[in-house]
């Protein structure tokens, strides 16, 4: 059984993208900047957005987090979403979600332009990954890609089962894995059998915010697991998959914590380079 080290492939990630960075610095006399827009005291989000700060810096990004306090005005984060659109040292814009209740979350993703829209959740960007052209990935699936490439790098022909279809997190990891020629199952909550679903994944993502919800007769021998879930439980952290069984069946299984997660950081990263090589061609 291969336990896809998600740490260890996020920290080549960053190192990798800290050439790059030092490279685009001597091609273009300036580095990329990511820009991360902080409302409120939420205790996950401002941890978020910490670890995102240190490894921007850690690679060599211009880095900035702009706070605000939990009653600011919609119109006020519209207006500097506006103002950063505008500024050429600014590459990626990122508004940590969730926000509060009285600020359109909507309204708030529309305003970042799609080519600074690191977070890939623009319309623009949703619409071309799914028809196949150059756009912002989102991070997670973007990350859970990576992850399954390392293990399986000709993914063609391949059965993918999707557990979730948010557009965070479900949606996208379907379309990347189509691209890929895989032969996709997306599946949710009014799912039938998703047990049987889920035994013909040669693949399988799990992405729904239940605690050990996949088991360990959910998947067939050889099968490579990635478990996006991050769920609080008495016994700690854990994951939508229950490592303990699964990891005795499948071919290969993200941890949590220690798989996917810290993928999404680096791959964050990365969109913000992206984003930077695409405003300097
Ligand atoms: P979400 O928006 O709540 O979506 C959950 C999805 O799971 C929905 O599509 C829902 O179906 C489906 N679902 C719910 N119960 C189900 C069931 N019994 N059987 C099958 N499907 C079911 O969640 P999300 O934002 O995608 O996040 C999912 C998990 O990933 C959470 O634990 C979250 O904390 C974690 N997460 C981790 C990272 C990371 O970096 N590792 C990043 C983001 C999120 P319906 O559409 O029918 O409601």
């Amino acid at each position: 059984m291969i336990l896809i080290d998600g740490k260890k492939e996020a920290a080549n990630l960053r190192e990798d993208l800290k050439k790059e960075v030092s490279h685009l610095k001597t091609k273009y006399n300036k580095v990329p900047g990511l820009t991360v827009i902080l409302i409120g005291d939420l205790a996950p989000s401002q941890i978020y957005v910490r670890n995102k700060e240190r490894s921007a810096k850690e690679v060599g990004l211009k880095s900035e987090v702009i706070k605000y306090p939990d009653n600011v005005e919609e119109i006020e984060i519209l207006n500097k979403i506006d103002e950063l659109n505008k500024d050429h040292t600014v590459s990626g814009i990122l508004v940590q979600l969730p926000l509060p209740k009285h600020i359109n979350k909507k309204k708030v993703i529309e305003a970042i332009i799609p080519e600074k829209d690191v977070d890939g959740f623009h319309p623009v960007n949703v619409g071309n990954l799914s028809s196949g052209y150059e756009s912002s990935i989102p991070c997670t699936p973007l990350g859970c890609y990576l992850l399954i490439k390392k293990v399986e790098p000709n993914l063609s022909g391949k059965k993918a089962v999707i557990i979730g279809r948010s557009n965070l997190n479900g949606k996208p990891m379907t379309q990347l894995l189509l691209k890929e020629n895989c032969t996709v199952t997306i599946t949710h909550s009014k799912t039938k059998d998703l047990k049987g679903e889920c035994l013909k994944g040669d693949v399988v993502v799990a992405a729904v915010g239940i605690p050990e919800l996949v088991k360990g007769d959910w998947i067939k021998k050889d099968s490579i697991v990635i478990d996006v879930g991050i769920n609080k439980t008495e016994k700690g952290i854990v994951g939508d998959v229950a490592f303990e069984e699964v990891s005795k069946i499948a071919k290969a299984i993200t941890p949590v914590p220690g798989g996917v997660g810290p993928m999404t950081i680096a791959c964050l990263l990365k969109n913000t380079i992206e984003c930077f090589k695409r405003s300097q061609s």
